[in-house]
């Protein structure tokens, strides 16, 4: 049961989405390693003033415009996306016709499970993940597992939080990859064709708006990607966070 949190409270929403994730741990979805990582992100986020810069803006709508123009975008989700944003990740799933695969750095197949029929649970039509017949090269043991047909396959794939090692590897295959990140300082975000430097749950609705309005525009598609610069997002972002200028 997610614990009530008033709505006056100034800082209710970060409250409510640290619930989520404790909820998540307790349904078996996140990891406890999750809770950690919920505890950094709302760090950077503050700082970012919990809300989605210009420069952000741009990455998730050139994020959008990569995951339409794809031939096999894939969105990866692992347990703390399960637990933040399971209808946003079907949603987004639907606008860019993307595969949804649960995929884990702290593996088991009871959390890919739980994780996939959370977001069946939620609208999912088909979730990859369960059967990982296929390995990421440079990554050893079960970090390395993802399935043939979904990220192995990917030319686009979307991953929420990802370790670095992983980021570095998945763009070592020559996928395009989308970051979604607070901290533009960790491996993940610094390797990614495309880092996103927001809340994932202000990231995820945000991306399924730009593709919901750019569909069938690919030259705006194109536009959209030229128009963004990863080592500029990357400056702004950290530029943000050490002005300490929060309006
Ligand atoms: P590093 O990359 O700095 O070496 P790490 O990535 O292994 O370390 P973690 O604690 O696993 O360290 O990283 C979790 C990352 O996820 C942090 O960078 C944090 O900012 C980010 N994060 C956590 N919650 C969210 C969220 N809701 N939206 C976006 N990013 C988030
Ligand atoms: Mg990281």
């Amino acid at each position: 049961m997610t614990t009530e949190v008033p709505d006056e409270h100034p800082r209710s929403e970060s409250l409510r989405t640290r619930h989520r994730i404790e909820d998540g741990v307790d349904a078996g979805l996140t990891h406890r390693q999750g809770l950690i990582a919920e505890g950094r992100g709302e760090a950077f986020d503050y700082l970012l003033g919990e809300r989605t810069t210009e420069s952000a803006e741009r990455a998730e709508r050139a994020a959008a415009a990569h995951l339409l123009l794809a031939d096999c975008p894939v969105l990866s989700v692992n347990g703390n996306a399960a637990a933040l944003v399971p209808d946003e990740i079907v949603d987004l799933a639907d606008a860019v016709e993307a595969a949804i695969e649960a995929n884990l750095f702290n593996r088991t197949d009871e959390r890919i499970d739980a994780i996939a029929d959370h977001l069946r649970a939620h609208g999912a039509e088909g979730v990859k993940g369960r059967r990982a017949d296929a390995r990421i090269p440079g990554l050893t043991s079960e970090r390395a597992k993802v399935a043939s047909d979904g990220i192995h396959a990917a030319d686009v794939v979307l991953v929420p939080l990802e370790d670095g090692d992983r980021a570095e590897a998945l763009s070592a295959m020559d996928k395009t990859e989308i970051v979604v990140d607070l901290n533009p300082l960790s491996r993940s975000p610094q390797v990614a064709a495309v880092p996103v430097i927001d809340n994932l749950v202000r990231a995820m609705p945000n991306i399924a708006a730009h593709a919901r309005e750019l569909a069938g525009r690919p030259d705006d598609c194109e536009r959209a990607i030229e128009n963004f610069d990863r080592e500029a997002a990357l400056e702004a972002a950290e530029e943000t966070i050490r002005s300490g200028e929060l309006d």
